[in-house]
């Protein structure tokens, strides 16, 4: 497996489009950035939010998956991406201050582009064809469904702000789905989050994003690149709406495997409409970019 993974050493998963596999962003957004920039977030909350990332997934990587978590703190370039790759056992994220720098970016939006880019390396199926990394929709739902709640899940106090802050549209679907009042602020604030980066990933594609326009794109195959702004904010929402508890010690499914088996896998962890399974309206990958190989 060793031999296989270092094959793709050369291959890193990016959050933003990029030229074929390599780090090289198809947007130009790196022109308008400068370290002078007061927009996005500071250097000290860029710091923060990568130690909080951190301190909960580096001794989980090695103690469940036997691998070194090593995060690249690129403050000084200008990239607006991140990216994530696999050599041997050490897998790696790169955060950029170009990214971090968007008028878009929040804290907590910063936090969910962390996560999905761990979210390539343990956010499992459905997967790149034949490849070790989470597809880029699974990336996202992961980021929601799994990451942020595990590092902002005792925030208690953070999470209520929310109750105030965030979107009626947002709330209500929240509300919908979680009873407790902590579960239901902290669906909030990753709502949120998810709009700072559906925000920043459609602006970069000259497209809008909404809570209440949800893409209507119905894929006959599942689509393993970067989805539209829209449909990738619709896939942190669907994170967010999912009741499912996700194992962060397990990888569902079986790397670089789209197949039924592999799927079946992920049944534990995540939100499936079609069933035999659970039946569930809210909380599923949104058809915008996942198709089901069960049904
Ligand atoms: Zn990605």
């Amino acid at each position: 497996m060793i031999f296989r993974q270092s094959l793709f050493a050369f291959a890193s998963f990016c959050l933003l489009s990029s030229i074929g596999y390599g780090h090289y962003p198809e947007n130009n957004a790196h022109v308008y950035d400068s370290l002078s920039l007061k927009t996005g977030i500071t250097e000290a909350q860029f710091n923060d939010a990568i130690d909080q990332v951190e301190a909960f997934y580096r001794p989980l990587y090695e103690e469940a998956f036997g691998a070194k978590l090593v995060i690249n703190r690129n403050w000084r370039s200008s990239t607006v991406n991140a990216s994530a790759s696999i050599n041997g056992s050490t897998w790696t994220v790169n955060m950029y201050g170009g990214l971090a720098r968007r008028a878009e970016v929040t804290k907590d939006g910063f936090s969910k582009v962390l996560c999905h880019e761990v979210g390539h390396h343990v956010g499992g199926y459905p997967y790149y064809s034949s490849r070790w990394a989470a597809a880029e929709g699974q990336a996202d739902y992961f980021a929601t469904l799994s990451c942020a709640r595990e590092l902002w899940r005792d925030q208690l106090a953070a999470n209520a702000k929310f109750r105030k802050s965030a979107d009626s549209f947002a709330r209500e679907k929240c509300d919908d789905v979680w009873d407790s009042e902590e579960d239901q602020n902290l669906c909030y604030r990753a709502m949120m989050a998810g709009k700072s980066l559906g925000e920043l990933l459609s602006n970069l594609g000259g497209t809008e994003a909404n809570f209440d326009t949800p893409d209507q794109n119905v894929v006959t195959k599942t689509a393993t690149r970067h989805p539209v702004g829209q449909c990738r904010l619709d896939t942190y929402m669907a994170g967010a709406l999912c009741e499912k508890e996700w194992d962060p010690s397990v990888i569902a499914g079986k790397q670089g495997s789209n197949s039924a088996s592999s799927e079946t896998k992920t049944l534990p962890y995540t939100c499936m409409t079609s069933q035999g399974f659970d039946g569930y309206l809210e909380g599923v990958r949104p058809s915008c970019w996942f198709k089901s190989v069960l049904n």
